[in-house]
């Protein structure tokens, strides 16, 4: 059966690892090797040809019966987080090579080639960037990142260059999309008791550090009224900031690391330092939110007669999905029986690089609790079933549109 097989392949590429124990592939290492291979495997038996792309990517080809119809990208990534699931990512290779043997199986043949990519670098793990597999494709790695370095002084261009001369990019081919099927990564699915959604937009996202500075003293001799304590603010903000992510639907607001200095249990912490993330499906809504907090922390460090130092880290803007392809994923879902459920997803993925490249699209599947990056990842196979359904019938769409 379709569906269960997949959710097993998922388990057999899990046990392909860098570490004993537990799941970890990084950014072309030995187990990327072998996985890659695997899947390869997988995918030529799925009557695809195969190949490794001058970035590590796998690419699977299922040509088109016109060859003036261009090329549907799917796929997703197949390196991991440490200590990984087995879902996030692989998932979306395996279906989408389900579907291409699925359609075969059937004699069926879609004008559009198809090529399922499995992306080598999606969450960074070796070089700390992020979509190095998927940014190669859209053609959008620049030289800095090209210089930069792993932990053993081996950069990302000496990395890419075992792979062999040429180039990953796809641009100036006709490209009719990329679609991508992941993992939820969250609740909300298992909330609203549906098995899959179309998703919106992928959220922008704001980092900052944000720094109270007063005046450390003895926690025994200093008086309440005469301190001046960064911790006190700290803790004023941290909650603001849940206040911030509550007050309107879409935005989520966290403060993941805190800390009080100097840290000592008898000494009134003279430093506060938090980091924020922000983040919002409409880039609009997202800065005014920061803008708002940002506000808020200044007003704090006011009352108190503190000093307050605000550093943006990082800012990336929302992703729209493409609206047609969208709109082509939602009518296969209606089509199966599903629920109309559409999600902004607060998580990036390769769509995000492929963005730059082509139209993206994204059909989201339930998780077992929401839980992801943790061993603990799960998927039922009767939903894998309907996203099996549902891409299919996109392709099917597709082709007749
Ligand atoms: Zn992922």
């Amino acid at each position: 059966m379709g569906a269960e097989q997949v959710v097993a392949r998922c388990r057999e590429l899990a046990r392909i690892s860098e570490e004993e124990g537990r799941l970890t592939r990084w950014f072309a290492g030995p187990a990327m090797a072998r996985a890659n291979a695997l899947v390869g495997r997988w995918m030529a038996e799925a009557g695809m040809a195969v190949r490794t792309d001058a970035a590590g990517n796998l690419v699977g080809r299922q040509p088109g019966s016109d060859a003036d119809a261009g090329t549907l990208l799917l796929g997703s990534h197949l390196d991991t987080v440490r200590d990984a699931g087995a879902f996030d990512g692989p998932l979306g290779v395996i279906a989408a090579t389900e579907c291409v043997a699925r359609l075969r199986a059937e004699e069926v043949s879609l004008p559009f080639s198809v090529d399922v990519l499995g992306f080598g670098d999606e969450e960074g793990l070796r070089f700390g960037t992020a979509y190095l597999g998927s940014r190669a494709v859209a053609g959008t790695l620049d030289r800095a990142t090209l210089n930069t370095a792993d932990d053993d002084g081996v950069t990302v261009g000496e990395a890419l260059a075992a792979f062999g001369p040429g180039e990953a990019s796809r641009r100036g081919e006709r490209l009719l999309g990329y679609v991508e099927l992941h993992i939820e990564q969250g609740p909300v699915l298992e909330q609203r008791d549906a098995p899959v959604a179309v998703v919106t937009a992928i959220a922008g996202a704001t980092r900052a550090e944000v720094r109270f500075t007063g005046r450390a003293g003895h926690a025994g001799t200093v008086p309440m009224e005469l301190r001046r304590d960064a911790a006190c603010a700290l803790a004023d903000f941290v909650l603001a900031v849940e206040v911030a992510g509550r007050s309107q639907p879409g935005l989520v607001a966290t403060v993941g690391r805190l800390a009080a200095l100097p840290g000592a249990p008898n000494v009134i912490p003279g430093e506060a330092v938090a980091s924020l993330d922000v983040r919002h499906a409409d880039d609009a809504a997202r800065n005014a939110a920061v803008a708002a907090l940002r506000e808020r922390a200044a007003a704090i460090a006011a009352a108190r007669g503190l000093e307050l130092a605000w550093e943006e880290r990082m800012a990336t803007p929302a992703v729209a999905m493409d609206p047609g392809l969208s709109e082509l994923l939602a009518a296969a879902v209606a089509a199966r029986g599903a629920p109309d459920v559409r999600l902004p997803s607060g998580a990036g993925h390769d769509a995000v690089a492929l963005s730059e490249l082509t139209a993206t699209a994204m059909l989201f599947v339930r998780c077992a609790g929401g839980v992801s990056h943790h061993p603990d990842e799960s998927v039922d196979s009767a939903d894998v079933a309907v996203a099996l359904d549902v891409l299919d019938g996109f392709l099917r769409r597709l082709a007749e549109r």
